[in-house]
Order: structure tokens, then sequence, then C-alpha cells
């Protein structure tokens, strides 16, 4: 009897993943992961596929959404998981946020405009595979494909990461506003990728005391943004706050990604895993969709 293997963040082409669900699903049972989260950026269009092309198979779906928030100026992703995707005060707040994109991916184009690069928007859209949906990722893509960079990495060093020449101020909904947001829609709200945040220790403890006051529920210890050393920060912060343990791929694509579907160590002892807020398996096997 080996491991259960749980993968709790992972990216489809209801975002800026370049797998379908399906494919997605493909890739995971594979891989032999048993519980996927599929945490689209600020929509949830692709579960019903991803349920569909899991019935009947080893895998199970959880339903979930990484929602894109600020907190103290700085934008900061929180993942629901568990979570009823058909709430209406979910969905309607993920409308805004997704209207938000649109206007920002217009700013970001005239920035590229201004350093020289034009039809950003257009060879953007290119690479968007849900109409309602516009990240980063896809200009990103764009660079590469038109070689002003070489690698993603490198256009958001160079062009669209925080103070370089494409990066424009966000509009998302308050942090805490988020979580609340979650809950209301019967999920449980995981911090993504602490290690991730260019912040002090000092303001990392300010994060993580507001998470905790608001309600946060756990924090993800072991993602790709992590080096081992701000994993065992993050194992030592879950202990010291009480918060559950959480853990993801964060894929997005198979070149692009440096670590694929499932392939993450298991939890140290000590912490409570995220999984164990879902008392329902039925919920966990998606009942609700
Ligand atoms: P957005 O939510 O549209 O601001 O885009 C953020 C997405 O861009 C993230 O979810 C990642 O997929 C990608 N991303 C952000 N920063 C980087 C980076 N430094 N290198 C590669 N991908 C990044
Ligand atoms: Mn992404
Ligand atoms: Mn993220
Ligand atoms: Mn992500």
């Amino acid at each position: 009897m080996t491991a259960t293997v749980y993968d709790l963040h992972c990216h489809s082409t209801a975002s800026d993943g370049t797998l379908t669900p399906s494919a997605l699903v493909a890739r995971a049972i594979q891989r032999g992961v048993d519980y996927l989260a599929i945490t689209d950026h600020d929509d949830t269009s692709g579960l019903a596929e991803a349920h569909q092309a899991s019935a009947g198979t080893s895998l199970s779906i959880i339903d979930g959404v990484e929602l894109s928030t600020v907190w103290e100026r700085r934008t900061v992703h929180v993942v629901g998981l568990f979570l009823d995707a058909a709430s209406p005060v979910l969905q309607e707040a993920l409308t805004a946020v997704r209207t938000a994109r649109r206007q920002r991916g217009e700013a970001i184009a005239e920035a590229l405009a201004r350093a020289g690069i034009g039809g950003a928007l257009e060879g953007a859209r290119r690479f968007v595979t849900n109409e309602a949906l516009i990240s980063r990722s896809h200009f990103a893509r764009f660079l590469v494909e038109q070689k002003h960079v070489s690698g993603k990495q490198k256009a958001f060093d160079r062009y669209l990461g925080q103070g370089k020449p494409a990066h424009v101020p966000s509009h998302w909904p308050a942090f805490s506003e988020s979580v609340a947001l979650l809950h209301a829609a019967g999920g449980v709200a995981v911090l993504a990728h602490p290690g991730r945040y260019p912040l002090t220790d000092t303001a990392m403890r300010r994060l993580l005391d507001d998470f905790r006051d608001c309600g946060g529920n756990a924090i993800e210890v072991f993602s790709p943004s992590h080096t081992p050393q701000q994993s065992e920060r993050f194992i030592e912060y879950a202990r010291f706050y009480g918060f559950k343990a959480s853990l993801g791929s964060d894929f997005h694509d198979p070149e692009e990604s440096h670590i694929d579907l499932g392939a993450l160590p298991p939890l140290p002892p000590g912490l409570t895993p995220v999984w164990s807020l879902q008392e329902h398996a039925g919920i966990m096997r998606g009942a609700w969709t």
C-alpha cells in the first residue's frame, strides 16, 4: 500500500495553464496522484470538465480556485479548497476580478508599447485559452514567442515583474475579504506559496497574523516557489500559528513547470494536513458538482 498522493494547487486552460482539465486529469492519474485540487486563477470553469474526466477513475478532484488579493499594496494569492463553485457570491466576485484583469491587460500592453513592443494585447490574446481570463503568463508567452526574452522567467525579470517597465498596479479584492469570500462559498482558505512574497521577517509575521485573525485555515509549506530552507521555515510557522498544512505543485505546463503534478514530499509529522478539514468524503469526491 503506497501513501496517498495529494496535489492541492495546479492550473488548467481555464486560467494560465496549458493543459485542458481533461489532460491535467490524465497526467495526474498517470503520475499516481490520488487527490488533485484544480486551482485556476480567479475562475472555476475548468472544474466541471475535470469531474467528468475523473469519474470512475482512481483520481478525486477537489474544487478549488486561486484568488488574486491585495495585502499592504502587494499581490498575495489565497487558494480556496473544498468550495462550492456554484456559490453566487463567489462567482460574482470572480467576475469582478476578471474584469480588473482585462483592464490591467490593456494597461500592460500600453506599457509594453512604450517600451517599444507593439501588438502585445493581440499577441497575448493568442495564448489566452479562456476568453474570460487574461494573465501575465499570456504576455510572458508572447514575449518568449517574439524572442524579446529567452524564457518565461526572463519575461517577468525584464518586463512584467514588480518594478519593471510593464508592471502595472492590480486592483484585486482585499486579502481579508477574499478569505471571507472563500468561507462564504463553503471552502477553506490557504495562503499560497508564502515564500514567494519578498517580505522581511517582520512583514511576514504581520501577514501571518492577519491571515490568522481573519480566519485563514492553512498555509502551503511545499511549493516549487520554496527553497528547502523556506519550506522548513513555513513548517515552523504552521506549527507556531496552528495553521493546517497544504502542498501543491502549482503546475502550469509540462515544459515551463519544473515540478510535475504530485511531485511533492510527504508532509512532515506534527503538522495537520489541510484535508483533515474536509470531514465529508462525499464532498471530497466532488459530490457538489
Ligand atoms: P497574474 O496573476 O496575471 O499577475 O500572473 C501571475 C502568474 O504569472 C503566476 O501565477 C505565474 O504563473 C506567473 N508568474 C509570476 N511571476 C513569475 C515569475 N517570476 N516567473 C515565472 N512565472 C511567473
Ligand atoms: Mn499562474
Ligand atoms: Mn500564485
Ligand atoms: Mn498558482
